[in-house]
């Protein structure tokens, strides 16, 4: 599946049907105003179904015709093929942008044309998400990513996880950098007045943030 579930099993595979994401939001508002469901013969194809059906085809094994693997528009999901009673029903309404197409004999095939869909304006309202849903989205791209970067990382396998190793050794060496003068000053604060002073609690830090860097190095 290269596109967009729909909500009609296809006949041809028994599996859902997909469509390219602007046909399968026009296939939904055909379903949501009253187009009959389970009428769909099939919907988009990949490559290799395409070249299964067209080898099916030069053997005389389809009533229909087949295009060539590449030239179909089920590959690019673009099309359906559609049995009664929902082939009258989109006949009799063009304006959700399926027509036709001039396939000879074919007269379930029909091809998706944004051009004659009336019913896009109402895409921004469909596709609108909440602030949280994309907050989520964007955490999931971010979780997924990044495992992947901290894997290529570790392994130093791509260019990017290099990269990104780099990155992220710096901005951990400048935190420790920030966060050196706060220690002093915390453990200023925690010690007895006078018990050390605070070049000598300095030199202490830097001594362990040095052992800690030389002990990852040595790694
Ligand atoms: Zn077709």
């Amino acid at each position: 599946m290269s596109g967009v579930p729909i909500s009609d099993v296809n006949r041809r595979n028994g599996q859902q049907g997909w469509l390219d994401a602007s046909a399968a939001r026009a296939y939904e508002r055909m379903k949501a105003a009253g187009m009959p469901g389970g009428c769909l013969s099939d919907a988009g194809r990949t490559n290799a179904e395409q070249a299964a059906l067209y080898a099916a085809f030069l053997r005389g094994e389809l009533a229909a015709t087949a295009a060539r693997p590449g030239e179909s528009l089920h590959e690019v999901g673009n099309a359906i093929d559609i049995a009664e009673p929902a082939r009258s029903w989109v006949r009799a309404r063009s304006e959700y942008g399926f027509a036709k197409d001039t396939v000879a004999n074919e007269p379930w095939h029909m091809v998706y044309g944004p051009d004659t869909d009336q019913h896009q304006d109402e895409e921004a309202d469909e596709m609108a998400v909440t602030l949280e849903e994309m907050e989520e989205l964007v955490r999931t791209v971010v979780r997924s990513e990044s495992r992947k970067l901290w894997e290529e990382a570790a392994a130093g396998s791509t260019g990017s996880g290099r990269a990104f190793r780099t990155a992220v050794r710096s901005v951990v060496a400048s935190a420790v950098e920030d966060a050196r003068d706060a220690l002093v000053e915390d453990l200023a604060a925690a010690l007895p007045t006078g018990a050390l002073t605070r070049a000598q609690l300095k030199t202490i830090v830097e001594n362990r943030v040095r052992a800690v860097r030389s002990r990852r190095e040595a790694r």
